[in-house]
């Protein structure tokens, strides 16, 4: 059970004639399982911008009364999780500076690694800058609208020439989609660490053609749109009434494609694809490669629900053991109900499973997870799976231990609270109390992926930071925790 969360979803659309608004909420509705604390969306319609954001689900921030009167031909929407500490409305997004024609909106899934240098360089005091968002969006403030240009006078490119000017001063990872009053944009980081997508709604006989930036492509099929591609690391996308316009804005010794690999294995949807790989399918071959790999005599496999439960089906596959359900999962809790305290958490996984007894007393299980970070609910679930008369628990983790922080755009726990920190396989086992664990090697995670010749970012396996992270980062990461500062 992945207990590190995502941080943030992006989606923006240009459809004339279209409810710009119904469409973005669709968007968003579909990416809540990348932000669940607050949602927002900017709508222009030409002569002004407005934005609504609050603290909550898709569901809660909007309803039937407030699209409705959202009114224009394109905008952007935001679905947010926060990190601890910064929970509240300061944070939601999108981002909005100027005003009138003039203004501009941002909406942010990364986090940036030097902050600090762009606090400066903004002339900003760090106490009041609240966000990766808010910073980048103050970046381009000052760039944008240029000096003596007002809402009365348009002009033509300049939020693309602010992001020319700004975007290189960035590093770390941002898939941003921005918006002024006449056109929407999305940009990826050069190394592309978290997914971006590009879609078109076709003309209809009575509506013309449309065009859509998102997170994940599920956000493209909800609201009947095509998907085109994914962007590329590097690339900025313009969307305006003319055309579709695609700029490389980074120098090109700076493009170095990571996708964040565990994507593939947590984050993304199953239904997402990445890298031309239907996600769902490379989970099903990472339980199959892991049967492979760490094969055990056993009468049951099952998946712990709902994001092992692809692995587990391949894992059964492979090894020709019965596959069966041994968990149910509350659907009404939410994906990341993490209570504050060890023992609350531990409590919080029989709020959220309970084992289906009749299908597990007596049986030799094979247990297919995900990940593990801190170790305390999977814990709690292999007492669980005991209590409910388990006759030995194998556990198969259908990625590598999770060993570093992260610092490109998911919070994750101290280093010192993640299980595979510094312990080995065995010590790991017998903290879980587990018969065998075996994790799937990071050799046979690329393979699972068949993606070839796809570069990946696997930092929090191998310690491997692709982009470098200030040393400050790294101490503060290690004593107290990362993911406490600034993030989108
Ligand atoms: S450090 Fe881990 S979670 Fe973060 S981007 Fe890299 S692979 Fe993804």
């Amino acid at each position: 059970m992945m207990e590190a969360k995502e941080a943030c979803g992006v989606f923006g659309v240009y459809a004339p004639a279209r409810s710009v608004a119904h469409l973005v909420f669709d968007g968003l509705y579909a990416l809540q399982h990348r932000g669940q604390e607050s949602a927002g969306m900017a709508v222009s319609d030409g002569d002004a911008i407005t934005v609504m954001k609050d603290m909550g689900l898709v569901t809660t921030v909007f309803d039937e009364r407030k699209l409705s009167g959202l009114r224009g031909h394109l905008a952007i929407g935001h679905t947010r999780y926060s990190t601890a500490g910064s929970s509240d409305w300061v944070h939601a997004q999108p981002a909005y500076r100027g005003v009138g024609r003039a203004g501009f909106g941002l909406a942010h899934n990364g986090n940036l690694t030097n902050t600090a240098a762009l606090v400066e360089r903004a002339g900003m005091l760090p106490g009041l800058v609240s966000s990766d968002s808010d910073l980048v969006a103050e970046l381009l403030a000052q760039t944008y609208p240029p000096e003596g240009v007002t809402d009365l006078l348009p002009a033509e490119e300049d939020l693309e020439q602010a992001l020319r000017s700004v975007l290189p001063a960035l590093e770390g990872a941002f898939s941003l989609v921005l918006m002024d009053a006449d056109r929407i944009i999305g940009v990826r980081d050069p190394n592309g660490f978290r997914p971006l997508c590009l879609g078109r709604l076709d003309a209809t006989d009575r509506l013309e053609q449309g065009w859509v930036l998102a997170s994940e492509s599920p956000a493209l099929d909800v609201i009947g749109a095509t998907f085109i591609r994914e962007l590329e690391p590097g690339e900025m996308v313009v969307i305006d009434a003319k055309e579709v316009r695609s700029e490389r804005v980074f120098p090109e010794e700076r493009v170095d494609p990571k996708l964040c690999v565990l994507e593939f294995v947590y984050f993304a949807r199953p239904d997402t694809r990445l890298y031309g790989t239907e996600v769902h399918g490379a989970r099903r071959r990472m339980g199959q490669l892991l049967a492979t790999q760490a094969p055990v005599t056993a009468d049951l496999v099952m998946g712990v629900p709902e994001s092992g439960v692809p692995a587990a089906e391949g894992y059964a596959v492979a090894s020709s053991i019965p596959y069966g359900q041994g968990l149910v999962k509350n659907r009404y809790i939410g994906r990341t109900f993490i209570a504050p305290t060890q023992a609350e958490r531990a409590n919080g996984v029989r709020r959220k499973l309970n084992p289906l007894r009749e299908n597990i007393r007596g049986k030799r299980l094979v247990v297919v997870d995900d990940s593990i970070v801190r170790g305390t609910t999977t814990r709690a679930m292999v007492t669980m799976l005991r209590e409910a008369g388990a006759a030995e628990v194998h556990l198969r983790i259908s990625s590598p231990p999770f060993r570093w922080p992260c610092f490109y755009g998911i919070d994750t726990p101290d280093r010192n609270e993640l299980l595979a920190a510094d312990r080995t396989i065995g010590e790991i086992a017998e903290f879980l109390d587990v018969d065998s664990l075996e994790y799937l090697t990071l050799c046979h995670l690329i393979e699972a992926i068949d993606a070839p010749g796809a570069g990946f970012c696997d930092a929090c396996l191998t310690g491997s930071y692709p982009v470098p992270v200030p040393v400050a980062l790294v101490e503060r990461a290690a004593l107290s925790g990362v993911g406490r500062g600034l993030e989108g």
